[in-house]
């Protein structure tokens, strides 16, 4: 019997890139993906949409474990130039709108929710060893960091 479960609805996070490949070699699954080239993104800024790509470079954000396995996604995106000539940006990056990605965070939403909460709850080392239990090695000053810093936007 054949499986005809899509990667898309196992893992809805991915719904707005186009993945391109996942393998596992037995420790850790890696997902790449790139955002589609054809979509033109608002600058951050002045709010012009452009498709005048500058380059491109990955986004390496760790996810939730799969089948006790921790999950890294690397995310080509793509650095735009503003087509706005009075905008005070020149290239802009897109951001993966939704749950994959977060402006400056190097793990996916849902993941930091996980991190920030065992770093609330339980603090410190305990914190830490709870999250290799879940297949997240942080070390304590990255558990401690989640504790102070800002609370993020909406
Ligand atoms: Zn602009």
């Amino acid at each position: 019997m054949a499986c005809d479960v899509e990667l898309r609805d196992l893992l809805p996070h991915l719904s707005s890139v186009l993945v391109e490949t996942a393998e596992t070699d037995g420790a850790l699954i890696r997902i790449t993906a790139r955002t589609a080239d054809t979509v033109p993104v608002s600058c951050p800024a002045c709010g012009q949409p452009s498709e005048w790509e500058h380059s491109r470079y990955v986004r390496r954000v760790a996810d939730d474990a799969i089948g006790g396995r921790p999950v890294m996604i690397n995310v080509w995106v793509r650095r735009l130039y503003c087509e706005n000539h009075g905008c005070a940006k020149t290239t802009f990056v897109e951001q993966v709108d939704g749950l994959l990605t977060e402006r400056y965070q190097c793990r996916t939403p849902a993941l930091r929710r996980v991190v920030e909460a065992c770093a609330v709850v339980l603090a410190g080392s305990a914190a830490a060893r709870l999250l290799t239990v879940l297949h997240q090695t942080l070390t304590l000053a990255t558990v401690l960091n989640c504790l102070i810093r800002p609370p993020r936007s909406a």
